[in-house]
Formats: C-alpha cells, structure tokens, sequence
C-alpha cells in the first residue's frame, strides 16, 4: 500500500504514512488539516502570553478526534492501532507542543489511568463524557519533593476512614489541573504502604491547584502546584485496579511512547521550518539551502527523524500485537527525545538571529523540546530502566 505522494509530509522520507490502513490515513489526514486551520492560528499568541486559549477545547470537542483509544466509550465505535494515535500525537506536536502535551495529558494519561486502572461501572461513569471531551482529566504523580524517585519517595497520604479516603500532601507539575473537571491523583495508603489512585473532582474541598507561572517550555499547557488539605474522597472513587506503583507503572508504559511520538512531531515541525527558511533566505548571493554545511545540518535531521520514526513504528507494532514492555518504550524516549533535542537546535542554528523569535515557529519547538526531554521520566530514568533490563542490574541508587 502507497500513499499518495501529496498526501506525504517532506519529513516522511521514507513513506511510514503508507504503513497505515486506509480508513487510518484518513483520519490522520483530517487530523492535519484540524490542526492547520483551527488549531495553528491559536498559538503564536497563546504562548507568547502563557495562555490556555479555552475555544481550543470547544474546537477539539467538534473534530471528532478526541477519545479514540477507548472505542467501548467513544463516539468512534471501531478500534484503532498505535500507529495512528501515535502518528496523532505527531501530528499535533509538528503544529505545537503544547497542544499535543494539553492533549496526551487528557486524552492519554488521565484517560488511560481510569481505563487501565478502574472497573467497568468507574469507566462507565467517567470515559463517556471525557471521549466528548464534555470535561477535561489531568494525572497527579509528580510531587515537589518527589520527581524521578516517585515510586519510593511518594509523600502523599491516603487514610481510609470507612467509606471515605483522606488525602494530603502535595503534587507539582500537573498538566491541566488548574481547570480540569476529575484529577487522578496518586497517594500512599498508611495502611498498607501501596500507592493507590482517586479521581478528585473539581472544586473538592482542601484540593487546592495553583497555576505554575514563569515557564519557558510549553507555556500554553497549564501546569499546577497542587495541596491537598484532607480532601475526601468516597470509596468509590478509588481507582479499583490501582493496588500498587506496578499499575502506575502500567500506566506509564503506554504514556512514554505517546511522548516518544510527540519528541518526533517537534522534530519534524522544526525541520519543515528550517527547510522552508533554508530555501528561502539568501546570504553570499545564494539560497541558504544551496550551501553545503546548512545541507549538512538539513540532512542529519532528517537522518534523526526517519531513525526515530522507523523505531516508534515497530514500537507500535510490538504494542498492537501485546508484547510490548516498560523498557521497548522506555528506549524510545530516551533515544528520540535525544534526537530531538539535537534537531531543534540543528534547525534554530540555521535561522541565526530569527531563531530566537517567536515571529519563527523553530523558536517555540526549541525552547518546548526542553520539557518534552524531561517529563514522564527524564533521559537517565529510562536509560535505567533499559539498562536493568539488558544487564539484570538495577543502577536506579
Ligand atoms: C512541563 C511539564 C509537565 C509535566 N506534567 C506532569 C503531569 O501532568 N503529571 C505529573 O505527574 N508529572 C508531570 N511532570 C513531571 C515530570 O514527569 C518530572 O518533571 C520528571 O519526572 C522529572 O522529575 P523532576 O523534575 O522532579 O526532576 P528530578 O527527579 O529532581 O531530577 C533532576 C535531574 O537529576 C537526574 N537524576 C535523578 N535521579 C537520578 C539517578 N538515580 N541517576 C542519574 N540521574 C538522576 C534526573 O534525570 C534529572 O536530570 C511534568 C513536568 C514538566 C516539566
């Protein structure tokens, strides 16, 4: 199967697009074009300003792209691959960062977490309406005191007192949080000592998010400093199948390669500008593109990205097919998001001085590639995790 050559992205050097079935491709492609005319025309200012711009929920409400994974919930009643929500998160990312984090955050992470992590009455209650996007989900692990460490150093306590749970503590970094409708948050049972997961709604009392000002990366997501001050939770809103960080764990498999695709979109997005510019903007008489270490540069990038690219497709596979572990995903964060950190400074470096504006897209892909390297496990987490698993040796203290 081939797909046509206008369809393709210049990035898509190697073809992957024509990997995906035909009804897949056209859904990728209604996802382009979404994100060209009625997410694009939102970001420039958003980020310059720090912003969520709200009308971003109401026009992903009416693509029809938003619950997708989850086909028992969702409008869209046929199951989808890997392939293509990850190509999704691609696509969002090679428009902006922040859309595709907001997104993931939502659609993946605190989707995934009641998914994976909650009976079938608890998915009944909340998926449907999330799958609409009708309310926003955000996923509470990170702590202030407790980032790479989290699943030993996890500080927040959950008591139980009959048919309710008591938490405090706090949690920092958490997408969404600030106006989403239910927050998975994550605390240690002092029973048992297991983490265990609650699904807090908005505007429970004690559950205090504060909006983390001042970032530099993926300023339009954002982010909360959460205090929970002996909020109670009802019994039944704990997560059922949550009994220890293993099911957290679970959780973040699947995550890390959404995210892994997110670093190739930024790639990608960055690229296809430097190209465009290259072309373009002349010194010494000539096109940039027609010298030879600009080509260089050029080339190496889409050396990276078709790399990369070729890897979160066997990745895929390995996830539709079911044999798919914490270090197959793991390896892909590290190693593309690795990639992409050189890439967008490959591409800002042949902008010169319009790198570092925001009038340029390259500039934000530069500066969001910083958070995208970090969270859901930093480069060294993953490294060892994969590192423990081809040695047998744990290297994590
Ligand atoms: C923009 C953004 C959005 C985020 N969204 C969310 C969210 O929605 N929900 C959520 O729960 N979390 C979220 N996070 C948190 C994110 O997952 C953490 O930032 C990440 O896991 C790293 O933790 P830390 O920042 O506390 O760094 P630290 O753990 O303090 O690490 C600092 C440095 O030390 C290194 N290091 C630590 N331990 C070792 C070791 N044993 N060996 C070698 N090096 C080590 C790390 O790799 C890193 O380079 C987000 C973060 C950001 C920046």
């Amino acid at each position: 199967m081939t797909s046509a050559m206008d369809d393709r992205l210049a990035a898509d050097f190697y073809d992957f697009q024509a990997a995906l079935p035909d009804e897949e491709r056209t859904i990728l492609l209604r996802t382009r074009t979404f994100l060209r005319d009625e997410v694009k025309p939102l970001v420039d200012d958003a980020w310059a300003e720090g912003r969520f711009p709200e009308e971003l929920i109401d026009r992903f409400r009416e693509s029809g792209l938003v619950g997708l994974p989850y086909p028992d919930h969702g409008e869209h009643r046929t199951p989808v691959s890997h392939l293509l929500t990850g190509m999704m998160a691609m696509e969002m990312s090679r428009v902006d960062a922040s859309v595709a984090t907001f997104f993931g955050v939502h659609n993946g992470l605190a989707m995934y977490a009641i998914h994976s992590g909650g009976d079938q009455e608890q998915r009944d209650r909340w998926l449907p309406r999330m799958a609409r996007m009708e309310t926003i989900g955000a996923f509470a692990l990170t702590e202030p005191l407790g980032g790479s460490d989290v699943a030993a150093g996890m500080r927040t306590t959950a008591r139980r007192e009959g048919d309710t749970w008591i938490l405090n503590g706090a949690k920092r970094w958490i997408g969404n949080a600030t106006f989403a409708d239910h927050v998975v948050v994550f605390a240690r049972d002092v029973d048992d000592d297991q983490v265990k997961g609650f699904v807090v709604g908005r505007g429970t009392p004690g559950f205090a998010p504060e909006k983390i000002a001042h970032k530099t990366a993926l300023r339009i997501v954002e982010n909360a400093d959460i205090t929970l001050t002996d909020v109670r939770v009802p019994e039944t809103d704990r997560l059922r199948h949550v009994e220890s960080f293993r099911d957290v764990a679970e959780i973040l498999r699947a995550t890390r390669a959404g995210v892994a695709w997110q670093a190739l979109g930024v790639m990608i997005g960055a690229y296809e500008s430097a190209l465009a510019y290259a072309g373009e903007r002349e010194q010494f008489g000539r096109p940039l593109a027609g010298f030879q270490l600009v080509q260089d540069l050029l080339v190496k990038s889409l050396g990276n990205i078709t790399a990369s690219w070729g890897m979160l497709l066997q990745l895929a596979r390995l996830q539709d097919a079911g044999v798919f572990k914490d270090e197959h995903s793991s390896l892909a964060k590290a190693f593309v998001t690795a990639r992409m950190r050189e890439v967008v400074a490959w591409a800002r470096e042949i902008f010169g001085g319009n790198g570092i504006v925001l009038d340029y897209d390259v500039a934000r892909f530069f500066a969001d590639a910083e958070a995208i390297y970090s969270f859901e496990g930093t480069r060294e987490m993953n490294t060892l995790i994969v590192g423990k698993a081809v040695t047998g040796q744990s290297a994590f203290v």
